[in-house]
C-alpha cells in the first residue's frame, strides 16, 4: 500500500483526528470524514478545507459556510438533493451568480410553495417492478386495465425487459441511497402468467447484490403459476401477496371472471410457499357495498387463517369513492377485538393494520393509483418497458424527478 494510502486510514481511526488537520494530502485529510472520533468543531473546520471535494462532502452539513463558498459547485451540492434548505436561503441564491445554482434555487423554491416536506417519515420507500405481460383473470376493478399504460408484451419487448430492468433499478437504489430502507414490490399484470420469464427474472435478481437497505421484497400474484416458481422465489422475496378478492368461490369466480382457484388451490400455493421460507398474505380488493361488513370480515379471517395465510389485506377499489371502505375500517378499529398496531392517514393512504386476539394480521389501505400526484417520493416505478419513473403513469421518467431523492413530499 503506497504511504499516503496508510495515511488515509490512519486518518480515518486515529484517536487524535487534529493532527491530521494540517496533512498537505487532502485524500489524506479526506479519511477523517469517516473517523467516527471526529467532532462537530474538526468538522466545522473541514468545511472551509481548501480541497472542494472535502467541502462539497460536507456541503449539506454546514450549509451556512457551503453557500458562501466560492466554488459554485460546493453551492449547488448544499442545496441538491436537500430538502430542508430554509427558504431565506433559497431566496438569496436565486440571485447566485452563477445560471445552474440560480436555477436550483428557483426549482426548491417551487417545491417548497407547492408541498410539505414529510419529516416523520421514517418507512421504506416502494419500488415497483412492474413484469411485462397479460394476466389469467379479468376482474372490473383492474387498474391495469384501466390505466391504459401496460405495454403489448412481444417476445421482443420483454428480451428487452430482462436486459433493462436492472440497470433501472440499479439507478433507483443508488440514488435514494442509505436515506431510507427500500422494500421492492414485484407485481404486473400477473407477474408469474409467464412461468419461464419470472423464473428468469428472479435468476437477475439473485445476480443483483441486494443492498443491505433492501429491507424486504414483495410480489403481488393471484398465485395461478406458484408452484413453478415458488422454489425459484426462495433467498429473494420475503413475502407473497396472493389477490383472493373474496373467500365464496361462487363470488371469487364471479370477480376473477376467467380463473377458478379452490381452497384446495390455495392451501397447496400458501404450503409450498411455506416450504421455500415465504409467508403469504391474502389481499381482497373491496369493490362493492356489503351489507354486513363485520360478518363478511369475521368469515374472511376464518377463512385466511385455514387456509395458512399470515394475513388479510383489504384494499379499496382505486374507482370508487372509498367512503364505505373508510367507514368499514373505522368499524372495525373502533371494534375492542382488534388490536390497532398502527393507523396512518396521509394524503397517499389511509391505512392501518391490526391484530386478532390470536395475533392473525388484519390490514386496510384505500390508496392511490399514482402516488407521485399526491406524495412524490414514496414510490418510484421500474415499469414494463424496463424503465424507469417516478410515477405510475410513465410520465416522470426517473432522470427528470426534480424533488430531493430520498424524501417524501405531500401536496399542499
Ligand atoms: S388478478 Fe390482479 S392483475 Fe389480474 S385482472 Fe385481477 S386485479 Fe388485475
Amino acid at each position: 500500500m503506497s504511504d499516503w494510502r496508510k495515511e488515509r486510514d490512519l486518518a480515518r481511526k486515529t484517536n487524535n483526528p487534529m493532527s491530521f488537520l494540517d496533512n498537505p494530502n487532502f485524500l489524506v485529510r479526506d479519511g477523517l470524514l469517516l473517523n467516527p472520533n471526529v467532532t462537530e468543531e474538526i468538522l466545522k473546520k473541514l468545511s472551509h478545507d481548501t480541497s472542494t471535494s472535502i467541502r462539497e462532502k460536507l456541503a449539506n452539513q454546514f450549509i451556512e459556510t457551503a453557500i458562501k463558498d466560492s466554488n459554485w459547485r460546493v453551492r449547488y451540492v448544499a442545496i441538491n438533493d436537500n430538502p430542508e434548505v430554509p427558504t431565506e436561503i433559497l431566496e438569496e441564491l436565486v440571485h447566485d451568480r452563477d445560471a445552474r445554482v440560480r436555477s436550483k434555487a428557483q426549482e426548491l423554491l417551487q417545491i417548497q410553495s407547492d408541498y410539505i416536506y414529510r419529516k416523520d417519515f421514517d418507512n421504506a420507500i416502494t419500488i415497483k417492478l412492474v413484469i411485462p405481460g397479460a394476466c389469467n383473470a379479468n376482474c372490473n376493478f383492474c387498474y391495469n386495465k384501466h390505466s391504459n399504460q401496460m405495454e403489448k408484451s412481444t417476445t421482443v419487448l420483454k428480451q428487452k425487459w430482462l436486459e433493462n430492468f436492472l440497470i433501472s433499478l440499479e439507478q433507483i437504489v443508488v440514488k435514494i441511497g442509505k436515506r431510507q430502507p427500500i422494500s421492492i414490490d414485484i407485481t404486473g399484470n400477473e407477474p408469474t402468467l409467464d412461468a419461464d420469464f419470472f423464473i428468469k427474472v428472479m435468476h437477475k435478481l439473485r445476480g443483483f447484490s441486494l443492498r443491505s437497505n433492501i429491507s424486504r421484497v414483495t410480489c403481488t400474484t393471484n398465485g395461478v403459476n406458484i408452484k413453478k416458481v415458488a422454489p425459484f422465489m426462495n433467498g429473494i422475496i420475503n413475502y407473497v401477496n396472493i389477490s383472493v378478492h373474496d373467500y365464496n368461490q361462487e363470488r371469487r369466480n364471479a370477480i376473477f371472471g376467467s380463473y377458478y382457484p379452490t381452497d384446495e388451490d390455495y392451501k397447496e400455493n400458501v404450503q409450498i410457499l411455506l416450504d421455500n421460507n415465504i409467508h403469504s398474505s391474502a389481499v381482497a380488493v373491496i369493490d362493492r357495498k356489503i351489507e354486513n361488513f363485520s360478518n363478511f370480515r369475521d368469515e374472511f379471517i376464518e377463512w385466511a387463517e385455514d387456509i395458512g395465510f399470515v394475513s388479510l389485506r383489504f384494499r379499496h377499489n382505486v374507482y370508487s369513492d372509498g367512503n364505505a371502505f373508510l367507514s368499514y375500517m373505522n368499524e372495525t378499529t373502533s371494534n375492542n377485538e382488534f388490536f390497532t398496531i398502527q393507523k396512518e392517514d396521509t394524503p397517499d393512504s389511509n391505512w392501518c393494520q391490526l391484530s386478532t386476539s390470536n395475533g392473525f394480521m388484519l390490514f386496510f389501505l384505500k390508496g392511490v393509483i399514482d402516488t407521485y400526484q399526491v406524495s412524490p417520493g414514496i414510490e418510484f416505478i421500474v415499469h414494463d418497458d424496463g424503465k424507469a419513473y417516478a410515477d405510475f403513469n410513465k410520465t416522470i421518467p426517473f432522470e427528470k424527478y426534480k424533488f430531493p431523492i430520498g424524501y417524501v413530499f405531500d401536496k399542499r
